[in-house]
């Protein structure tokens, strides 16, 4: 489908022999609570490594938020802003990245209004993160916000005209959600929307302090916004193999998140902690203690350029400001196109 499509990278534009032009990325985060360290690694530190070969509009998606906290909103921008320091932190150049807070943006609350009026609610009562929210938050009387989850991030994709969304595994079939609505679109009114593609991320989900998927949502997080001292209180508190009951019990380095984690932030020494953990030689106790050290290790230098960028509030706004800016022009040729192939413009 892409291939077809004229700018796209592969095709060069005969009249004006213009260079190929990148390829388009939108991935986001929501404003639910502060960034962790599975974010970090699973997200921001791969969209870092993308922002050279393509154009990147990195998102922070408040109204996504809104879905799950609209009792009390009176943390999201605060959220908001703490996310745009970590997306600094980690690297994310505002000169070849745009930052894009969702709500500064128009475009994406206005296609995602009108993307809700061609898709089925069947296709929404299906996914299985509607079922698993309501059910992990208690939500008896659930929004049509929330249900309207996927709508809105399948505009926040297409008003890009995105050629790749990059997901991890577990993500893809959100992905097909916001193709089969793009194919709905296209057939209804035209060739607009580009179907994106996936862009698999290989990163092992990293483990919260309970052994769960760390997550915003289970409140097992070491946050990235977090302080040595909040490492060296949080890792002792975390889930170890609960067949390893003292010291010299025999472990399973593979079922401990303590390992997990060591093997993420220390590859060289995890294959002697293995050893020694699988014979018996290394405690849990002692273990964490050796990691709390090297995840403050790991941290130290991103710790700095984040106190670094939280200090300078203006330099955050201008950032801000000119993501919006330029979402604002790149959604506004999406929207043109829409409008006018609904025969509304
Ligand atoms: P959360 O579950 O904390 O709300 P999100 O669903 O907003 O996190 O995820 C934002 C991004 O961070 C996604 O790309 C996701 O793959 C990545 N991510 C979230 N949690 C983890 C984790 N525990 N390990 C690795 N990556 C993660």
């Amino acid at each position: 489908m892409s291939s077809l499509r004229p700018g796209n990278p592969a095709c060069y534009n005969p009249l004006t022999m213009s260079q190929p032009r990148k390829k388009i990325i939108f991935s986001a985060m929501q404003a639910t609570g502060r960034l962790h360290l599975g974010n970090l690694e699973g997200a921001l530190r791969n969209w870092v490594r993308l922002q050279d070969e393509y154009e990147l509009y990195a998102g922070i998606v408040d109204l996504h938020s809104l879905t799950t906290t609209f009792d009390d909103t009176s943390e999201v921008l605060e959220n908001v802003r703490e996310a745009a320091i970590d997306y600094l932190a980690a690297g994310l150049d505002p000169d070849k990245t745009a930052i894009v807070i969702q709500s500064w943006v128009p475009a994406h609350a206005e296609l995602h209004t009108l993307l809700s009026m061609i898709t089925p609610v069947g296709w929404l009562e299906r996914v299985p993160t509607y079922k698993e929210k309501r059910e992990q938050l208690h939500i008896a009387n659930p929004s049509y916000g929330l249900l309207g989850y996927p709508v809105l991030m399948a505009a926040d994709i297409l008003v890009y005209r995105a050629d790749v969304v990059p997901v991890g595994r577990d993500q893809v079939p959100h992905l097909e959600l916001t193709r089969e609505i793009a194919r709905r679109f296209n057939h209804l009114y035209g060739n607009i929307l580009p179907e994106p593609q996936s862009l698999l991320t290989e990163f092992a989900l990293l483990p919260g302090l309970d052994g769960r998927k760390m997550s915003k949502s289970y409140d097992n997080c070491i946050y990235l916004s977090d302080s040595p001292d909040d490492v060296r209180r949080k890792v002792p508190d975390m889930f170890t193999d609960p067949t390893k009951l003292r010291k010299n019990d025999p472990g399973h380095p593979d079922q401990c998140p303590v390992y997990a984690y060591h093997l993420a932030y220390s590859p060289d020494t995890a294959p002697e902690v293995k050893a020694d953990c699988e014979a018996g030689k290394l405690g849990c106790v002692d273990h964490k203690r050796q990691l709390a050290d090297i995840l403050i290790e790991a941290m130290t230098s991103y710790w700095e350029r984040r106190a670094a960028i939280a200090a300078d509030p203006d330099r955050l706004d201008a950032v801000l400001q000119d993501g919006a800016r330029r979402a604002r022009d790149k959604t506004a040729e999406t929207m043109d196109l829409v409008w006018k192939a609904m025969k509304l413009r």
